[in-house]
């Protein structure tokens, strides 16, 4: 289990999470807690964390990840989790909205937290992205906020808490994620398990989302993408080749918005290596004179390098064709070097 996400894993992210635990350990967690932050932040790991520290059995440290509480959590068994969010409707006479969270969802879940919790311990009522619940929906869940049964707590994410009824956020306490360090993430990930090189470059191109990251790491057809745009722009930077490149990315139009978030990605290394100066393995594959580049030039360039990549963002935008895109990045970035 020890590589499953943990309180601690949260903790640069503040003060909060302190608070959080500590309120938990105590049992005085507030009933209706909203987690909001952008994509990718951990809105939904940390949710599940919460829960499964308010069911789990162990006296000390909670979730202790062994008790049978927490197992059942981790494979969405304990009968006092409830989970709702859009698409998977919590019984079978539940009108299957693909687009909502329906009324019907919050209506059987009051109905099942009328009871008492099943174990006799806390009841824990997970809304993933609330901001998928109807207005009605959001009015029936209101009714429960006002007056929660008792030990029943309400964990809400959501990445727009603007979409949601001023009445349903002022019912719950705030607690904002906000995007990953890079080193942090590069530890989170190798905590998991990823490859170290794989683990620096992936945490250079997420924007600090952590979600994204791991999603990168795993991705075979990523690296296999990167890797031939390192090779094309970084590496060989013969201009006979420019021909056969474009045309490659002819065939790959599906990634160009990948093509420019990488180029953005490099450029954004070699800077960090120009004011760091710092030896930095995200260099490797790169040619003996991009190193040079990285090291040497003046800031000005790679400015002038992001504009290109700014530049042929519109261009995409406004249906100039991909090959005659990638034909004047490799001019541009051959004519730097
Ligand atoms: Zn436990």
């Amino acid at each position: 289990m020890n590589n499953a996400p943990a309180f601690q894993d949260f903790l640069p992210q503040g003060d909060e999470i302190t608070v959080l635990q500590d309120q938990i350990r105590k049992g005085r967690m507030v009933h209706a807690l909203l987690i909001t932050g952008e994509d990718g932040t951990g809105k939904r790991t940390l949710a599940r964390l919460i829960a499964s520290a308010l069911l789990c059995r162990s006296e000390e440290n909670r979730p202790c990840g062994i008790c049978s509480s927490c197992i059942r959590v981790s494979d969405n068994e304990h009968p006092d989790l409830i989970t709702i969010e859009k698409g998977v409707p919590l019984t079978n006479e539940s009108r299957k909205s693909k687009a909502s969270i329906p009324v019907d969802d919050i209506r059987e879940m009051i109905r099942l937290s009328s009871s008492y919790p099943f174990e006799g311990g806390n009841r824990v009522i997970l809304i993933a992205n609330a901001e998928d619940m109807t207005p009605q929906a959001q009015n029936c869940l209101l009714k429960i906020l006002e007056e929660p049964p008792e030990n029943t707590y309400f964990v809400l994410t959501s990445g727009h808490p603007e979409q949601l009824l001023v009445t349903v956020r002022s019912r719950c306490r705030f607690l904002k994620l906000r995007p990953w360090e890079e080193n942090r993430i590069i530890d989170i990930l190798e905590k998991c398990g990823s490859d170290p090189e794989r683990a620096r470059l992936a945490a250079a191109a997420c924007h600090g989302s952590i979600g994204y990251a791991k999603q990168l790491t795993a991705d075979e057809e990523y690296w296999k993408m990167r890797d031939d745009i390192v090779t094309s722009f970084f590496r060989s930077g013969e201009r006979s080749s420019i021909l056969s490149v474009s045309s490659r990315w002819k065939e790959n139009k599906a990634d160009a918005e990948k093509l420019f978030d990488t180029l953005e990605e490099c450029v954004r290394i070699m800077m960090i290596y120009r004011i760091e100066k710092k030896e930095d393995q995200r260099l490797n594959g790169f040619s003996d004179a991009w190193r040079r580049f990285a090291a040497e030039a003046d800031p000005e360039r790679f400015v002038f390098l992001l504009n290109r990549i700014i530049d042929a963002r519109k261009q995409y935008g406004s249906n100039v064709s991909i090959q005659a895109i990638v034909e004047q990045l490799l001019l541009s970035f051959m004519g730097v070097i």
